[in-house]
């Protein structure tokens, strides 16, 4: 029986609209510190010099940077930019704005934790070790799946480990839904991404960890990724409803954890920078072992959407490599717990592990 249950914050304030981005600048406009303080805007680069870049709501000293989110966040690219918003400002910023997907979630996220408190952001790397409050810190998704908006964590690539910044002061203070903002995104993008919420709640709903909590908000999720992937929506409610998938995904693993996907994703992610979503992917398409439905109806949405997977990833790895991914996955202990149950060392071995990377 669990006799401590956790205290999780939840984003005390949302907007969801069409066409919501509009309000920004009212949003932001009581956090304004005073006219030195300014917002910084991390933005995805994609939005370099596009008709969205203009609509945010510059004012003062505020500034937008541009971001590349071909990578997965750093825990030195954080430092990197915080030293250099110190730098600029005489004055801690009045918040920091991410616009983008997960990655810029992320950053914006670890770069307002990392402007209060000292050190390198490796140093947080865990669970609970951040003791200061952000900056404030807002957050704008402009393509949906991965549940970053609402979750009390950042996943940040360090000089040892993947690992996320775990901590109640990690959660956006404001988040803005705009579903218009995930337009311009490509059919592949929007598939690998997407399914990284189908993942999060096939390995919630099937975990040993699930409870009323989670699989309130995951039931509702899964039934969105479904509409979205296998009905007949209209483009407009296709992203409306993406987006709130994302939303529920993300609440649902809050009081649960994910599975075996994501474990042996972070291996691949770690090893070879497969990116989150593809990686999830990669790996999930093996898994009907463990999730014999969730993989079924994968491979239905995947052949409705003509996705092609790549082949051959894993080819031409040395076996150091295949230790390496096996330790990183098999060192996530919770995920496997939430899969498997405690008895999880009896399925979960290796040689195991090395079978089904080696299908990737
Ligand atoms: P992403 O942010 O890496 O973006 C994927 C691609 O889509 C990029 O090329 C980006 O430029 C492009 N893009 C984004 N919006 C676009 C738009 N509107 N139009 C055109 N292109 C657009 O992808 P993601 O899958 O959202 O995020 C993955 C990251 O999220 C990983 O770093 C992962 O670790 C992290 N993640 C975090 C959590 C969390 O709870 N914090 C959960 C899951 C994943
Ligand atoms: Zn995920």
């Amino acid at each position: 029986v669990n006799t401590e249950y956790k205290n999780f914050p939840m984003v005390p304030r949302v907007v969801f609209g069409r066409g919501s981005f509009d309000q920004l600048g009212a949003i932001l406009m009581p956090r304004r510190k005073h006219s030195e303080a300014p917002f910084i805007f991390l933005v995805d680069d994609v939005f370099e010099n596009t008709e969205l870049a203009k609509r945010i709501p510059l004012i003062f000293n505020d500034q937008i940077i541009f971001i590349s989110a071909e990578e997965e966040p750093k825990t030195t690219q954080v430092d990197v930019l915080v030293d250099k918003i110190k730098a600029e400002f005489g004055e801690l910023p009045s918040g920091i704005v991410g616009i983008g997907g997960g990655t810029l979630l992320d950053l914006a996220k670890a770069v307002a934790i990392l402007l209060t408190n000292n050190g390198s952001s490796s140093d947080y790397q865990g669970w609970d070790l951040v003791h200061k409050p952000a900056v404030f810190h807002a957050g704008i998704p402009t393509i949906s799946g991965t549940g970053a908006e609402v979750s009390r964590t950042t996943v940040l690539l360090g000089p040892e480990k993947k690992l996320g910044i775990n901590s109640d002061h990690t959660t956006f203070d404001q988040v803005l839904l705009d579903p218009d903002l995930t337009q311009g995104v490509s059919k592949e993008q929007w598939f690998y991404t997407g399914m990284d919420c189908y993942i999060h709640c096939i390995e919630s709903l099937t975990g040993t960890y699930l409870n009323a909590f989670s699989q309130s908000y995951g039931e509702k999720a899964l039934e969105l990724c479904k509409e979205v992937y296998l009905g007949s929506l209209s483009p407009e409610e296709s992203r409306d409803k993406l987006m709130m998938a994302s939303w529920h995904g993300g609440m649902s693993i809050a009081y649960s954890q994910v599975g075996v996907a994501h474990a042996m994703s972070y291996g691949l992610g770690y090893l070879l920078g497969v990116k989150h979503g593809i990686g999830n992917c990669l790996v999930f398409q093996h898994l009907e072992e463990f999730y014999p439905e969730g993989v079924a109806l994968f491979h239905e949405m995947r052949q409705k959407h003509d996705i092609a997977l790549p082949q051959g990833v894993c080819a031409n790895l040395s076996d150091a490599d295949f230790e390496t991914m096996i330790s990183v996955a098999m060192n996530m202990v919770p995920l496997w717990e939430n899969a498997l149950g405690k008895n999880w060392r009896e399925t979960i071995t290796p040689e195991k592990l090395r079978s089904i990377y080696e299908k990737i």
